[in-house]
């Protein structure tokens, strides 16, 4: 059966069901926490081809009203202005109205670009996660982030919008690439970090999630998002500086970094460039003192294990380290020019630092 867990924002509270079979049922789990039984649906051409009938099925068979199916390119690409505007126009051209929800089916890509066209259409409609991807489920479906890409970063404009539900239906994780997998799993990992007995179960059934056993990733879900949803419940617009949401950052400011300078073409996957970030967030805290060599050395272990880059070194292509700390310069995260990085002492222990020196960092990347 499928396990629900509530994300506690008051009036606007939400579940995040989780399980196999959703898709066919997806009608009767939305009804009830939407105005209307009128949706459009947006996906990408690639999860859509594969997907959208069983979705369609099971959003009909309830009585809902299919008004659109609009399907983007696959990748990061459309996470753009210009794709923002097209499907829009597509929405109000399919007679979308305030009463109407939007539904995004498939990755982080989709679930951003649908939830912003959902938080500014009509200033505001009701919105529905669908994610289908590893990286979806565990992370970017909850917490109402949505937003797409500028020429000047990533993720530079957008809004806060909560879905009023997220389906994470386990069974289409099966189609999932398994090179797509496996970069989901690095927010998994991450998570492990942050939360500590979740660290400990990672090490042990990782690898059976990255190789596709479905019971293992279904708990990688379930506890993946069991920690989001308090973390988002407790600080929904990262509005702390020191703790909140900014603690699932880990990994992240050295990942941006890599990810921008590799150039969102395909070569470097977000969750494989978050990977070499957690073990570069382990190395500069074991570097600073915080935790003993054996953290970033299991840390790397484990993922290297689990197929992914740990090290800049495990890519075939080279960064210039001024290039990266140029990156890192302008992390929006960033207060009075400081730079901000997430630290650990172990699993369960990590904090928010603006006292990293910029020299430890550059030296940890020579000697990368
Ligand atoms: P993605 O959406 O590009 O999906 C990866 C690829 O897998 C795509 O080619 C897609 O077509 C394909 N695919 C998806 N589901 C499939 C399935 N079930 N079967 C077969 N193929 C499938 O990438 P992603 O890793 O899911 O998301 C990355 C994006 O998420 C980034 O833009 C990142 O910034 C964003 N993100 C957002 C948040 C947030 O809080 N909003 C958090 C983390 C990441
Ligand atoms: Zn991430």
């Amino acid at each position: 059966p499928p396990q629900r867990l509530p994300v506690g924002l008051g009036d606007r509270a939400y579940d995040v069901v989780i399980g196999p079979g959703l898709l066919a049922r997806a009608g009767g789990l939305i009804a009830p926490v939407l105005p209307a039984r009128r949706v459009v649906v947006v996906s990408d051409a690639s999860v859509a081809a594969i997907h959208l009938p069983a979705l369609r099925a099971g959003l009909e068979v309830a009585g809902f009203h299919v008004l659109a199916e609009i399907a983007v390119p696959p990748g990061e690409g459309s996470k753009a202005f210009e794709r923002l505007q097209d499907v829009l126009e597509q929405m109000l051209g399919a007679g979308l109205d305030r009463r109407t929800a939007v539904v995004a089916l498939g990755g982080g890509v989709v679930g951003d670009l649908a939830g912003f066209a959902a938080a500014v259409a009509m200033r505001g409609v009701p919105f529905v996660q669908v994610p289908t991807t590893l990286l979806a489920q565990v992370d970017s479906s909850v917490g109402g982030k949505t937003g797409v890409n500028l020429r000047a970063g990533k993720n530079l404009a957008g809004a806060f919008h909560q879905p009023r539900i997220v389906l994470a239906d386990t069974d289409t994780l099966a189609t999932l690439p398994a090179r797509e997998l496996r970069a989901g799993y690095a927010e998994v990992a991450k998570h492990g970090l942050l939360q500590g007995p979740l660290w400990d179960w990672c090490e042990t059934h990782g690898a059976a999630a990255v190789a596709g056993d479905i019971g293992a990733l279904t708990h990688a879900v379930l506890e993946s998002c069991r920690l989001k949803a308090a973390v988002v419940a407790a600080d929904e617009r990262e509005e702390s500086v020191e703790g909140g949401r900014a603690l699932l950052n880990l990994g992240h400011t050295f990942g941006h970094a890599l990810e921008a300078e590799a150039g969102f073409d395909g070569t470097l996957l977000h969750g494989e460039a978050v990977a070499i970030g957690l073990g570069l967030a382990a190395s500069i805290s074991a570097r600073l003192g915080h935790c003993s060599q054996e953290w970033p050395s299991r840390v790397i272990a484990h993922l290297t294990a689990c197929g992914l880059p740990a090290r800049i070194g495990d890519l075939d292509r080279r960064f210039t380290v001024e290039a990266l700390m140029g990156r890192m310069a302008k992390d929006k995260k960033n207060r009075d020019g400081r730079m901000r990085f997430v630290l650990l002492r172990g699993p369960g222990d990590v904090f928010t630092s603006a006292d990293v020196p910029a020299e430890a960092v550059t030296a940890l990347l020579w000697d990368e």
